[in-house]
């Protein structure tokens, strides 16, 4: 069974986000579980996290077809103690809003090293901070995303996350979400057949695919290896639909949430319609 949706809004409460979801057709979602421009959130409600299960069984959305996304401010592998400090308490506060709303997994991205550290210690940075939200919380898993490798980010390669991941004390909650445009941007070539079989060859090899606990469908506006991360609608950019058809019908790729995170909210319920009857197996 393939998941497929998109990363909902979220606005006026979190129990809107199934609500949104199903509105487009989606059997999965995102969402932003706090307005993730802002470091301070109020708690969740016990209306907002009741309404939240309420929705999400009445229309049919199990923990594992939920992939929340952490704040855009969080830096888990920042060089500076006061600021990796108030990136991981931001961190375990959206760990803990899972637990409460009964979500199995967060996904996030590793963090950058601001040309302030060397790119190894940033890793192990990474996972410290990781370490420590995991052994605050129960029942959720931490996803790390895969990046394009803009900037100073980390985490463009499998071997960075293979590395992340051999830091990590608790295997039983580490899980990684392959981002399609971030892959290819970061030098995957996803495109041909081959470059896609190869790659999740690689991708088995090195991280594992019984790690894989999500992916983000977006195509691309940047070419392979440009390590830009400009996300396209799907079928418009330079990965094309092809790459979507065989996604759709590979069975490595069964029963995880695969997110739409493409740029018009408005073809959401498209692309969906489009994902699914690409189905031929
Ligand atoms: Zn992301
Ligand atoms: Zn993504």
């Amino acid at each position: 069974m393939k998941y497929v949706g998109a990363h909902v809004s979220a606005a006026g409460g979190v129990e809107n986000a199934p609500i949104n979801a199903h509105a487009i057709g989606a059997k999965a979602f995102g969402l932003f579980t706090k307005n993730q421009r802002q470091w301070k959130a109020k708690p969740l409600t016990e209306e907002n996290i009741q309404k939240f299960r309420e929705y999400c069984e009445k229309y049919g959305y199990g923990p594992g077809q939920i992939l929340p996304h952490d704040s855009y401010l969080i830096n888990l592998g920042h060089p500076e103690k006061a600021a990796r400090n108030k990136s991981r308490d931001a961190f375990l506060d959206e760990m803990q809003r899972c637990e409460q709303l009964g979500i199995d997994r967060l996904n996030f991205h590793p963090g950058s090293h601001l040309n302030k550290t060397d790119e190894e210690s940033c890793l192990k940075t990474i996972a410290e901070s990781v370490n420590i939200a995991l052994d605050k919380t129960r029942g959720v898993t931490a996803v790390i995303e895969n990046t394009a490798g803009q900037g100073t980010n980390m985490g463009r390669s499998f071997e960075e996350i293979r590395f992340i991941m051999d830091h990590i004390e608790d295997q039983s909650r580490v899980g990684v979400c392959i981002d399609t445009a971030h892959a290819y941007s970061a030098g995957y070539d996803l495109k041909s057949e081959e470059g896609f079989a190869q790659t999740f060859k690689k991708f088995d090899q090195i991280i594992g695919l019984s790690y894989l606990r999500g992916m983000h469908l977006n195509d691309s506006k940047k070419e392979v290896g440009s390590r830009v991360d400009r996300h396209d609608l799907i079928g418009k950019g330079t990965l094309g639909a092809e790459v979507f058809i065989r996604i759709m019908n590979d069975a490595r790729f069964n029963g995880i949430p695969m997110i739409l995170e493409t740029p018009d909210p408005d073809k959401w319920q498209e692309e969906i319609a489009f994902l699914y009857g690409a189905i031929t197996q």
